[in-house]
């Protein structure tokens, strides 16, 4: 059986770093890099504030998050039951967000897209939006080369 960890937690943003660190330990057996774990970290951190910031509008809301390890590959699934997003294909777009006039770039979908290697996102208006993503590990270096186990 392959292992999986589920998380809920309420969208409030001092979640944002705990979800991050939570999948970052649960990916540990996987003999991550510095590098790689910090890119799923950064991934994770998007997709969570994204949840908070849009789906809630930074009201209330649960957040779920699902990971599971497959050989040498963590998915991770991270679904909000808020507002939904009308136009996906829109969405994804590096520098579009229909909150421009905060502090939002735009860039946390094309920031999950570049730092892990596979990425998807359903969404449905009013029902809630869902972001699946994978990392593999060890991709393109020898596994045993700079893997966080290897140095304690
Ligand atoms: P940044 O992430 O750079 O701070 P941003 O959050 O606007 O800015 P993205 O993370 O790329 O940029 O998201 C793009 C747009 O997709 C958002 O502006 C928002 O309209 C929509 N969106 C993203 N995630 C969700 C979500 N979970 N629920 C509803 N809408 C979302
Ligand atoms: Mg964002």
């Amino acid at each position: 059986m392959n292992n999986y960890m589920k998380l809920e937690i309420p969208a409030l943003s001092e979640n944002e770093p705990f979800a991050r660190s939570a999948v970052a330990a649960f990916c540990v057996s996987l003999n991550p890099s510095m590098d790689e774990l910090s890119d799923v970290k950064t991934a994770v951190s998007e997709a969570v504030t994204n949840c908070i910031v849009h789906a809630y509008s930074g009201g209330e809301g649960a957040i779920k998050i699902e990971c599971e390890i497959e050989d040498d590959t963590l998915h991770i699934q991270i679904s909000d039951t808020g507002k939904g997003i009308e136009d996906v294909a829109q969405a994804i777009e590096p520098f579009f967000s229909t909150r421009s006039d905060e502090e939002r770039s735009g860039m946390g979908f094309t920031i999950m897209q570049t730092f892990m290697t596979s990425f998807c996102v359903t969404s449905e208006p009013g029902k809630g939006t869902s972001v699946r993503m994978s990392k593999r590990f060890g991709a393109g270096t020898a596994k045993s080369q700079g893997g966080l186990a290897d140095a304690q």
